[in-house]
């Protein structure tokens, strides 16, 4: 069974040291609870929760799956019971608002205990986890009463909520929902309809679950003008709070699918069944936003704890498996064999994964910090600066960390070879769930439209400016610091280079849209190499000055600057081919006829 440990050392560095934590939660309200011994002691906690309950349960969770059995859902075994001890524990409204009965610690750090549990059960962590999103869209646009109903259950996890917009004929174009609400005489809607690929729509965790569901009105513009929003109770709640009536939304089936087995993906059936709008009608999707964006970093943190789990399985296996002699001879000659760590191709699939897994920590924490000042910082030009950068980050957070989390995850299956590819090892377990993040919450192609065309290109170029800005300053006032001119030299390349890339296509947009859809992934994926590579030249100053310091821990620091330069040298020129990709434009992808694609018949 795979094994983990919470890597508390390195979220230290990153938060304390890095992008001090400490000073930023100071200036928080309601975050000068967050005293660096209460940081510690939550996340220590969560580091156990995480390694005692939840990983024993995964593999098992994997293999055994969910049963759909007279209309009601079980989870696999023991996930109902690691919930009720997360509920007992108050994991859940960690981070909600004390209005709502949430004890108003910081975002950011629920998102660090996150990763944790993404890397020990991630199919057990989207039960709570879509509960987050649900509780923000009601915060944000539900009414009082709504509120009063909903949020508490939903912040104190005694309730669940999902997230139901796909159904079968749609999924990025949301335009096309057929679900209709229909006015009731008392106010309600009466809602009918079918979603498909609804994550932990039915289950036996909470005893009642929440669902926000997109839907149209009768008299609702064509396309995604016309969508409104809906809460949807499993149970109606009665007088007192408590579930009530049976609503008619109704489980039709669980799919069969590639991984995270241990969460249902429901058809959910809405047969004429009762619910309330929340939000103005019409502007459902608006609404459902401030849910999405919050589930987007979520799925870029499982891309991230997937990285993590699959790098310290493929760490210590690499250390024990014996094969071969290292190539300038043998390293462990009391042994039959060398362990493959010392063979250079072995430390290349290592290192990629250590470097992804340190980066994208780096990357969810400094994100983490702008969300908690959109959310709670007092200042107005703080905020604004903030939710730039937040808006700009969200898909690359979500697209990057997915797309190189399924990278890391396959290199740590090559690391245990044969062996990768048994159930046994569980390493491919972490590949199968990795390539969902790849696809929900918006494809990798719907993000990089969103951070090209959307948050790009309609601010003319501004919401990149202000993150290129700061890398700009990073690299100026490091430029004679001769100990990070193998960083700063190459990042202040890069990043002129990100700002002339996207008035390149710019211009050609202007001619044909089609080249952002064409430029539109590679771009993401530079913006992406771009943003680790600022972190990291971050993370070698950090570490050079421990060590100046006289740093006890010297070893940490040097292996910091060591992953430093691996990402430099070794990741960080894939932005070569990325930046020729963008430059080839539209034209290689557009020319074969959608007929017949070139083959000489149609299919
Ligand atoms: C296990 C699982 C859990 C899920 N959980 C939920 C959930 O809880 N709630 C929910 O509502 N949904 C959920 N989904 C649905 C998921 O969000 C959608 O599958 C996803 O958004 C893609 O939609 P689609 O499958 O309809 O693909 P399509 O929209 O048909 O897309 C097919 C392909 O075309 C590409 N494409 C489409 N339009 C464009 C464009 N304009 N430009 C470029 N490329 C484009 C896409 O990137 C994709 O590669 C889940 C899905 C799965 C498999």
């Amino acid at each position: 069974m795979p094994d983990y440990q919470a890597p508390l050392r390195d979220l230290r560095f990153v938060m304390d040291e890095m992008l001090d934590y400490p000073a930023h939660y100071a200036r928080l309200p309601g975050g000068e609870e967050a005293t660096p011994d209460v940081v510690t002691a939550i996340l220590e906690e969560g580091a156990r929760f995480a390694r005692e309950v939840l990983l024993p349960l995964n593999q098992s969770g994997d293999q055994e799956g969910c049963l759909l059995e007279g209309g009601e859902v079980k989870a696999p075994k023991g996930f109902r019971e690691a919930y009720q001890q997360f509920v007992e524990g108050g994991w859940p409204s960690l981070a909600a608002d004390p209005a709502h009965g949430g004890q108003g610690l910081p975002h950011s750090l629920a998102m660090a205990l996150n990763e944790m549990i993404c890397s020990t059960n991630l199919a057990w962590g989207m039960y709570p986890g879509l509960s987050h999103g649900a509780a923000d869209a009601l915060r944000h646009h539900g009414t009082e009463e709504q509120q009063a109903t909903y949020l508490t259950k939903l912040v104190e996890g005694v309730w669940t909520g999902t997230m139901c917009l796909t159904e079968p004929h749609c999924g990025t174009d949301l335009g096309l929902i057929k679900t209709r609400a229909v006015p009731t005489a008392d106010g309600a809607y009466e809602i009918t309809g079918t979603k498909i690929f609804i994550s932990a729509g039915e289950h036996d965790l909470a005893e009642n679950i929440v669902h926000l569901v997109l839907a149209k009105l009768p008299d609702a513009p064509e396309g995604s003008k016309g969508i409104s929003l809906f809460v949807v109770p499993k149970f109606l709640p009665d007088a007192e709070g408590n579930p009530g009536k049976r609503n008619g939304v109704s489980c039709g089936s669980l799919e069969h699918k590639m991984g995270i087995h241990g969460n249902a993906t429901c058809v959910m059936n809405f047969d004429g069944v009762r619910g309330f709008l929340v939000g103005p009608p019409n502007k459902g999707l608006a609404c459902m936003f401030t849910m999405m964006n919050a589930a987007r970093l979520g799925v870029g943190i499982q891309g991230l704890g997937l990285t993590e789990a699959s790098f310290q399985n493929a760490l210590a296996y690499a250390r024990d498996r014996l094969q071969m002699r290292a190539l300038s001879g043998p390293k462990a000659p009391e042994r039959p064999a060398d362990p493959i760590i010392v063979h250079p191709d072995v430390r290349r699939m290592l290192l990629t994964q250590k470097a992804f897994a340190e980066g994208g920590r780096m990357l969810v924490l400094y994100t983490a910090q702008m969300l908690d000042i959109v959310e709670h910082g007092q200042d107005a030009s703080e905020r604004e600066h903030a939710e730039t950068l937040l808006s700009l980050l969200t898909p690359i957070v979500k697209a990057f960390l997915t797309e190189v989390g399924f990278e890391a995850t396959n290199e740590g299956v090559q690391v245990f070879g044969g062996h990768g590819f048994i159930q046994e090892w569980g390493m491919e377990q972490l590949v199968r769930d990795a390539r969902i993040t790849r696809l929900y919450e918006g494809t990798t192609g719907i993000q990089a439209l969103d951070l090209l065309g959307r948050k790009v290109l309609m601010s003319q170029g501004e919401s990149l400016k202000v993150f290129t800005k700061e890398i700009h300053k990073f690299c100026k006032a490091e430029e004679a610091n001769g100990e990070l001119a193998e960083f700063v030299g190459p990042l202040a390349k890069l990043n002129a280079e990100w700002g002339e890339l996207t008035m390149g296509i710019g211009m050609k947009a202007m001619n044909d849209r089609e080249e952002v859809g064409a430029a539109s992934v590679d771009y993401l994926m530079y913006s992406g190499y771009v943003t680790l590579a600022y972190l990291f030249a971050r993370a070698a100053k950090q570490a050079r000055e421990a060590l100046s310091a006289g740093s006890d821990e010297a070893a940490f620091y040097e292996a910091k600057i060591h992953t430093a330069r691996f990402y430099f040298q070794r990741l960080l020129p894939r932005t070569l081919a990325h930046a020729r990709l963008i430059q080839a434009g539209a034209e290689p992808l557009m020319a074969l006829s959608p007929e017949d694609f070139g083959l000489g018949f149609e299919i």
